[in-house]
């Protein structure tokens, strides 16, 4: 990506074919569609790339094993739709980022034989509905077995557990990737820039976009002849702003997410807990070297708080622990995140675990705003697909085929699983600095790494235990936007999920090497830096989590 300065340069003011408002997932993917496809695109985010929902998933690649059960017990087309779709995708997101995803087993223990045989025919069900898409064959592992693969797996009356296959990955960073690639063939894209208004033509539909630029507080107009609102949770906002009679559409659903260390529940595989008392699944996945146990799913108002509460720690924990041979306890609590899937009502009440994650694409006839809302990460590109097949009509040009299907994203060119060695005896890094660059940054790693050539001194380690390196900052930068300590923190190098007592401890180093690169005075500095630490002491607070947290060494703070 050029710097910031440069793309704002580049956007303000400027006419497009395509504007696309909105930055997560369904975004980028809309955007990096359109490019290709030679309609010539803006991309405008209000936060950061993935600062929403896409940076708040569960990570997984997934058709949906609750999705089956619905589908199949419900008779629910809906449900069947998104299945089938999310299970092709699957192999595509898979396929296209190989550096920011993984194959992954999945472990679903049985306690009778009833379910276990239950199970072992849904998971045939979802085998034969992949088709040619399917990963590897989903198959019935022995109570020996299962307590092999999950030693801490809770052995009253298991008699045996179901493994399937599905994919997981890297949200934030492949939300990062979709817009690298998206400028690099040639789109413009531009973070911290929220849609305020609509230009109009006369007659009502509109020509363009009122932008505020959140940095500086100016703002500036951007022309399109055609504008996405791909907002995700935010859709309705940006609908009623388009045309303000039109009824909402979507009802949000808060997932919260807890990480551990992951030997309190040592697994290479994913545990699936099949039926949790509300009638869910919850996932506790191995990722980023911690366990990530999610999610709740709880209908909120559009401007509700979205953090972890104790309410949510004590419920994950709850449902966990039933199945864990030593119970966790809530000050094992490392991290944790929450996000609010963006689904498409339908109208008629009930609650949101039983909504369908299929998208809805709307034009509205007024404005001729195109709205796409609702879906999942597994489907971003599809939706991105469907979504410019619209744009296409709405702009009177010829549909052609999508060049997303099999594009590689960036980073990913010539990646392979042993990439990290080379950086390794190239660079004269770490195993865990190589194997943690790599599977952030891909084949774009060695450009991180580059940068330790210039300045020897960026080679160091941000805080003693973690693999990343300070060079991942100025490259975060100057390559990918990032322009506060959580862009970099959260989204950049996952230092934030894998322990917010250690984020607060990198963010002195962190704000030292921004300052030095975005020309920050010592006190903007500084109060980025406490604004900081007093939002993650805010999430420790209201997870219920004891003490406030400062950097342990005040030694490199920004004066
Ligand atoms: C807890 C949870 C777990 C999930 N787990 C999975 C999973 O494991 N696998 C899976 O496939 N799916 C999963 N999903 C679903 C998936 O994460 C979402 O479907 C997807 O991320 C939605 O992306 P989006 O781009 O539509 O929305 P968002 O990521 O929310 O992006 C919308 C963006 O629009 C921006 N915006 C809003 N207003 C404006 C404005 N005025 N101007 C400019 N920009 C604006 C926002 O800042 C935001 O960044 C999960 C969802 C949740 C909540």
């Amino acid at each position: 990506m050029k710097s910031r300065a440069e793309e704002l340069d580049n956007i303000a003011g400027r006419q497009f074919d395509l504007c696309v408002i909105g930055g997560g997932a369904t975004g980028a993917a809309c955007a990096l569609e359109a490019q290709l496809r030679g309609i010539r695109t803006v991309l405008l985010e209000a936060g950061d790339f993935a600062g929403a929902t896409s940076g708040a998933a569960t990570k997984i690649v997934h058709g949906g094993v609750r999705y089956l059960e619905e589908a199949v017990k419900g008779a629910d087309f809906q449900q069947y739709h998104v299945l089938i779709r999310a299970l092709h995708e699957r192999v595509r997101m898979l396929q296209n980022a190989p550096h920011l995803t993984r194959k992954l087993r999945f472990i679903v223990p049985g306690y009778s034989w009833i379910k276990v045989a239950w199970l072992d025919v849904g998971l045939k069900i979802y085998d034969w509905l992949a088709g040619s898409s399917r990963i590897s064959p989903s198959r019935f592992l022995s109570k020996e077995e299962t307590l092999q693969r999950m030693p801490g797996l809770n052995q009253k009356g298991l008699v045996g557990s179901v493994g399937y296959a599905d994919g997981q990955f890297d949200d934030a960073r492949y939300n990062i990737a979709l817009v690298e690639t998206f400028t690099v063939a040639g789109g413009n894209a531009l973070n911290y820039a929220r849609v305020t208004d609509f230009r109009r033509a006369p007659g009502g539909m509109i020509s363009g976009v009122v932008v505020k630029d959140h940095l500086s507080g100016n703002p500036f107009t951007v022309d399109a002849r055609a504008v996405v609102n791909a907002t995700g949770p935010f859709s309705d906002s940006i609908r009623q702003l388009a045309t303000p009679a039109v009824a909402r559409r979507m009802r949000l659903s808060k997932g919260a997410h807890i990480l551990l260390p992951l030997d309190v529940f040592p697994t290479q595989d994913a545990l699936l807990i099949p039926k949790t008392e509300d009638g869910r699944v919850l996932f506790a996945i191995p990722w980023g070297g911690r366990l990530l146990v999610g999610t709740t799913d709880e209908e909120i108002a559009p401007d509700a708080e979205l953090v972890v509460t104790e309410k949510d720690v004590e419920y994950l924990l709850r449902h966990l622990n039933k199945y864990l041979t030593r119970s966790v306890t809530r000050d094992e609590i490392v991290s944790g995140f929450a996000g609010a899937r963006p689904l498409v009502g339908s109208g008629d009440g009930g609650d949101t675990k039983s909504l369908a994650r299929d998208d809805v694409i709307e034009v509205d006839p007024l404005s001729g705003l195109i709205s796409i809302m609702g879906g999942k990460w597994t489907t971003h590109r599809a939706m991105g697909e469907d979504t410019i097949h619209r744009v296409q009509r709405a702009l009177g040009l010829r549909r052609t085929e999508s060049p997303t299907r099999n594009h590689v994203l960036h980073g990913g060119e010539g990646f392979s699983c042993d990439s990290w060695e080379k950086l390794r005896s190239l660079y004269q890094v770490s195993e865990a600095t190589a194997r943690h660059l790599a599977s952030k940054f891909g084949a774009a790693a060695e450009k991180v790494l580059a940068l330790c050539l210039e300045n020897a001194a960026l080679a160091q380690l941000i805080i003693a235990d973690h693999p990343a390196i300070q060079a991942e900052v100025v490259y975060s930068v100057r390559k990918e936007m990032a322009s506060t300590l959580e862009d970099v923190l959260a989204r950049r190098l996952g230092l934030q999920f894998y322990s917010w007592r250690a984020a607060i401890d990198a963010a002195p180093v962190v704000a030292l090497l921004m300052a030095e690169e975005l020309h920050w005075s010592g006190t903007y500095a500084a109060s980025a830096l406490a604004r900081y630490v007093e939002t993650i002491n805010h999430f420790l607070d209201a997870a219920g989590l004891s003490g406030k947290c400062s950097p342990s060494s005040t030694r490199n703070c920004p004066q």
